[in-house]
């Protein structure tokens, strides 16, 4: 059985048929790639999924669980969180608070944030930092990261929550290339180390070719094709519907 299955779901804005009867499923300690076009209904995808919005029509199940009609703090607490194509992080508060403040029910004790955290949030924060390459930058505002930096952060923080899935939204967009291969590497180590099943959207081809084990590309709102990447590179309809869109 799939950790995730998203069947036949439909979504529309207005006259705009975002998600047209999409299908797909990630299995258990997998990386998944959805690629597509601008445009496609990629994020749209993401969106229903993690409870951000009902969806028209379809069913979404989540370790064998229905979760379509749920709201994101229920998902979030069955393991299954997303982070966002545009980061956020709180750039006032320096590292190391971004990531106490991204364990669950936090916001409950926000009044005590700065003082009493718990030791152990503190030393997985530290170890998490350690992990994606911020140990040295733990005590800098948020905001004075590089934007991959902050890329970087954002995932530690979704890390916190020790998900059983997590939904990456364009991990390397506006990145440079130095940085995107340390990124590669800890999304893959995420999934190796910590068992974490990952889908990702991303709009590099070589990083989606490297990273992912099975794509599912979407094009007008639709399922175009899905398949090992070397099937996905050469998929002609694949071709056609990133030319057309530039
Ligand atoms: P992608 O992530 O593949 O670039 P999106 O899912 O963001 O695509 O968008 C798919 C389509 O749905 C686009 O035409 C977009 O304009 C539209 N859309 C997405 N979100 C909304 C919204 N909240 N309201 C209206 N239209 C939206
Ligand atoms: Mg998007």
């Amino acid at each position: 059985m799939s950790l995730l299955q998203v069947k036949d779901c439909s979504k529309s804005f207005g006259g705009v048929l975002a998600n047209d009867h999409i299908s797909l499923e990630v299995p258990e300690g997998q990386i998944i790639g959805l690629i597509g076009p601008n445009g496609s209904g990629k994020t749209t995808l993401f969106n229903s999924v993690v409870g951000y919005h009902p969806v028209d029509a379809g069913t979404i199940e989540f370790k064998g669980q229905e979760i379509s009609h749920l709201q994101v703090p229920q998902i979030a607490r069955l393991g299954l969180l997303r982070t966002f194509q545009q980061t956020r992080i709180y750039g006032k508060m320096t590292c190391v608070q971004n990531m106490q403040i991204s364990v669950p029910h936090a916001s409950e004790r926000l009044a005590e944030m700065f003082t009493s955290f718990p030791a152990e949030v503190q030393e997985k924060a530290d170890a998490i930092l350690e992990f994606v390459g911020l140990y040295s930058k733990r005590r800098l505002l948020a905001g004075d990261l590089s934007f991959g930096q902050q890329k970087l952060l954002e995932f530690g923080m979704a890390l916190m929550n020790q998900p059983r899935m997590l939904l990456l939204d364009e991990p390397t967009a506006g990145i440079n290339p130095t940085l995107i291969n340390g990124i590669i590497d800890r999304l893959k180590r995420a999934n190796a180390e910590f068992g974490i099943t990952l889908l990702v959207i991303e709009h590099n081809m070589r990083v989606i070719m490297n990273l992912a084990e099975h794509i599912y590309c979407l094009a007008h709102g639709k399922l175009l094709a899905d398949g090992a990447p070397d099937v996905i590179r050469n998929d002609q309809r694949v071709i056609d519907a990133y030319l057309g869109a530039h």
